[in-house]
């Protein structure tokens, strides 16, 4: 037999099917979607096999497989046509969207470890059992040198679930397993045995007794604990042939020994039920559907989400539902398990891999039914999946911005259409691209237009900041801004300050000669941070002592300029000294926990203002705030990014749905220095649709998405004229490749000249259709990329790029 093998060779040249021989010693033991070790060239390396044949088709001789790195496959069938898809889809190598899918422990497993299941225990045929007698765990790299002949039988109860495959994961929590105990025999035989012991075995017969009413496996730590006896008690009677013990695994759960109240489905309202037939008909009939879900915050869209997994749960399939990493809070979480309990598994970046590895095999063994993630959630190993939500759905985290370079939207509707099953897209701001396709009807549009219970959406006053400025106000703070905070200070209710994104901080001046600190290795000025007294580069890490004097004139008159959440926060202490501030960024959630440990603070009403980022603007759900302040509201407007006013839109959006959601009437002041802009403006009335007709207009003037498609193509180097050079030759080679519709702009140095003493430059692509585009960049990319002639260059094409810097 021959498998076709996806080879760990990330280029170009490469990124073909090779065939291997699968020798006599792995017959049947095999399987797509399982990873195997293979000769290359005079190295082993690891390979996927994505298919198993009688004949191979090249006239080579071929060499065999190594070893199987795999007991199971750990990737389905339909994950990887959708490797290939996204591969194709992408322009990147097959290996890198197979490897994508994995979660990070597997890639890094170096054991596995076999145990029985509590179903195998019974059924194991005696040779079987024999093996896993000793208190050693049978180890699978052990077993293949020392029983190669036991593999296949083992690989087969493995299939039938009697035995387990645990991946071996190095990880700082390392609490994976316990020892169990359960009786051994009927109950009828435990009846007779307590009766039979003696009094002076109250001890043996108090377990007995418990077992006789709950015969279920129990930890033996539970059990002394609870009975208060000895671990020899119970060793006693597992000698005799009556309880038997064994290592269970147990999960690092993080959201174990939280309590989530049981919550029941709401009676939809009218709105709501309008916008769910259409979904739960489409779950019914198993038909793909894509809906733009399209409400403002507040209006119900999790409740639909939440009943449309419900029947998608009593058919007995599988749901995903996509949020973003800063919304996935301990709020989010608890909504989902407060409804569907222990199905659920939850995928986010806290998680440590061990707890990540451990959430992903509860998917892989059914164990739950509903995943609740982050966008590589979007690859979770269900295989009967009923319906997949993406909540935010505009959000620009769902791209991820390496390669692979995808779209988790892309992804959902591929997998949708290969389940048959319903993709809701829900937002309060939907993305241009989705509401376009909702109107012309490739999509389905569903809107909810009021809020639940009609609670008036807060009332957003925009202040000019120039006008403050005028007025001789050159704090931070507007004098209507401040006069409301220290209202709510007064009635006890509490406040949110936003500032809008964290490059929006302080930088380093001369005020003598204008001199402003740079990163040495990317042309972008230096970050100013409190803590360390330090400046630092947001794009390669550098970092570098405060100076004392200005390193070009030697001015003792050094000034920060920006204002970081840092310098709000001083501020804060000087204008407003008895409010107690929590201050929300990278720097102080970096450690694992403290996000939550912050939000925990603030609810438990420990502060009167909560000062953040982004990451504030999101789910979050405080009954007493009555204060939304953004700050800053145009510092995204000026970024050189088509996106920038939808962008600015989403965001004061979102920031003003965090007041007034429950009882107390909220309050939103926009301070902005552009507050004509129609972003801002339209912002303040909640207006999507006239936001939406208007930006539309803009990019069809100019000529960007949803009008065109685009691609950006950026080269770097660390020698500048070889950078500009090559940028140069790719131009012109798209311009010869693709028709005269598609628009080539370029090549520029980028918006970031240089990032890590790479040298930048990029040419984008403006097209309507272009069948030969994937072609073309396949042919740059194989070009460029053969090996030892341009060294040091990297090309990266991103197709519907979300950052253009
Ligand atoms: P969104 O996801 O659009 O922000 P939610 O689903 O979170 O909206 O709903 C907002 C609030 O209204 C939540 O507290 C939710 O429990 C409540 N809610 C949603 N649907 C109903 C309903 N049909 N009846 C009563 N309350 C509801
Ligand atoms: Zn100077
Ligand atoms: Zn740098």
């Amino acid at each position: 037999m021959i498998a076709k093998v996806v080879v760990d060779v990330p280029a170009s040249a490469i990124d073909r099917l090779f065939d291997y021989i699968i020798p006599e010693e792995f017959a049947g033991m095999v399987e797509k979607g399982m990873r195997v070790s293979v000769p290359f060239g005079p190295r082993k390396i690891q390979g996927f096999v994505v298919g198993i044949e009688e004949e191979g088709t090249s006239e080579h001789q071929l060499k065999s497989i190594n070893d199987v790195s795999d007991v199971e496959p750990v990737l389905t069938e339909e994950l990887l046509k959708v490797g290939f898809w996204m591969a194709e889809q992408t322009t990147c190598f097959t290996i890198s969207a197979l490897q994508a899918m994995l979660p990070a422990a597997l890639k890094a497993a170096y054991q596995k470890e076999l145990r029985i299941s509590s179903k195998g225990a019974k059924k194991l045929p005696n040779e079987m059992a024999a093996l896993f007698s000793d208190e050693k765990p049978v180890i699978w790299e052990t077993l293949s040198i020392e029983h190669p002949e036991l593999l296949t039988q083992i690989q087969r109860e493995i299939r039938s679930g009697s035995v387990e495959v645990i991946h071996h994961v190095r990880d700082r929590i390392s609490k994976k397993t316990e020892r169990v105990v359960q009786p051994n025999v009927e109950n009828r035989v435990l009846m007779k045995e307590c009766d039979s012991l003696s009094n002076r075995a109250a001890k043996q017969k108090q377990i007995l007794s418990f077992f006789i009413e709950h015969p279920e496996p129990v930890a033996i730590k539970d059990l002394t604990d609870s009975l208060s006896i000895t671990r020899s008690t119970v060793k006693t009677l597992i000698h005799k042939g009556l309880l038997l013990e064994e290592q269970r695994e147990v999960y690092r759960d993080p959201y174990a020994g939280r309590d989530y109240e049981k919550t029941e489905p709401l009676l939809l309202t009218e709105e709501q039920q309008a916008a769910m037939g259409p979904i739960l008909r489409a779950i019914e009939n198993d038909i793909h559907e894509t809906t733009v879900l399209h409400g403002v915050t507040g209006s119900g869209k999790t409740e639909i989400y939440l009943q449309a997994i419900e029947s998608v749960l009593q058919r007995g399939e599988e749901a995903i539902v996509l949020v973003p990493e800063i919304s996935l809070t301990p709020q989010m979480v608890s909504r989902f398990k407060g409804r569907f309990g222990s199905s659920v598994a939850v995928l986010h970046s806290g998680l440590s891999r061990g707890e990540k590895y451990d959430e992903w095999r509860k998917i892989q063994r059914n164990e739950v039914s509903v995943v609740v993630g982050a966008r590589s959630a979007v690859f979770a190993p269900f295989t009967n999946i009923g319906i997949i939500i993406i909540d935010e759905e505009h959000e620009s985290s769902y791209k991820q911005e390496e390669q692979p370079r995808y779209h988790a939207r892309d992804v959902a509707i591929y997998r949708g259409s290969l389940h048959n099953c319903p993709v809701v897209l829900g937002s309060a701001t939907p993305s241009l691209e989705s509401y376009a396709r909702a109107e012309k009807g490739v999509y389905r549009l569903a809107s909810l237009q009021e809020r639940i219970n009609r609670k008036a959406m807060p009332g957003v006053e925009i202040i000019d900041m120039r006008e403050e400025l005028r007025n001789e106000n050159r704090s931070m703070f507007s004098s209507a801004l401040y006069d409301k905070l220290q209202d709510r200070l007064v009635k006890g209710e509490q406040s949110v300050l936003f500032l809008n994104r964290r490059g929006y901080s302080t930088f380093m001046m001369c005020r003598d000669c204008g001199y402003v600190t740079e990163c040495p290795h990317c042309d972008i000025s230096l970050t100013y941070h409190k803590k360390g007294n330090a400046l630092k580069c947001h794009y390669c890490g550098y970092q570098q002592a405060l100076p004392k004097m200005c390193p070009s004139c030697e001015s003792p008159h050094i000034r920060f300029f920006g204002t970081g959440t840092q310098k709000v926060e001083e501020e804060l202490g000087k204008v407003l000294p008895e409010a107690r501030v929590i201050r929300m960024d990278v720097d102080t959630t970096s450690r694992k926990g403290m996000h939550e440990k912050h939000l925990k603070r603030f609810a438990d009403q420990k502060a009167d203002i909560l000062l953040g980022t982004q990451m504030i603007a999101k789910g979050l759900d405080f009954p007493s705030v009555t204060l939304v302040g953004v700050l800053a509201a145009d510092s995204t407007l000026h970024l050189p990014d088509f996106r920038a006013a939808e962008r600015t839109f989403q965001l004061l959006t979102q920031v003003s749905g965090r007041a007034g959601r429950h009882e107390l009437p909220g309050e939103v002041i926009v301070q902005s220095y552009t507050p004509e802009h129609y972003s801002i403006e339209l912002a303040s009335h909640h207006d999507f649709e006239t936001f939406y007709n208007r930006e539309m207009r803009e990019r069809r003037t100019h000529g960007y998405p949803p009008y065109y498609f685009l691609a950006l193509v950026t080269i770097s180097d660390p020698d500048l004229t070889k950078a500009a050079g090559i940028a140069e030759k790719i131009t012109n080679f798209l311009n010869q490749q693709l028709s005269r519709q598609a628009i080539i702009l370029g090549p520029v140095s980028a918006a970031i000249p240089r990032v890590k003493d790479r040298y930048r430059y990029q040419c984008m692509v403006k097209y309507k259709r272009e069948p030969s585009l994937h072609d073309s960049f396949a042919k740059i990319v194989e070009h460029y990329g053969k090996a030892g002639k341009h060294k040091d260059l990297q090309i990266s094409v991103d197709l519907n790029p979300q950052m253009l810097m």
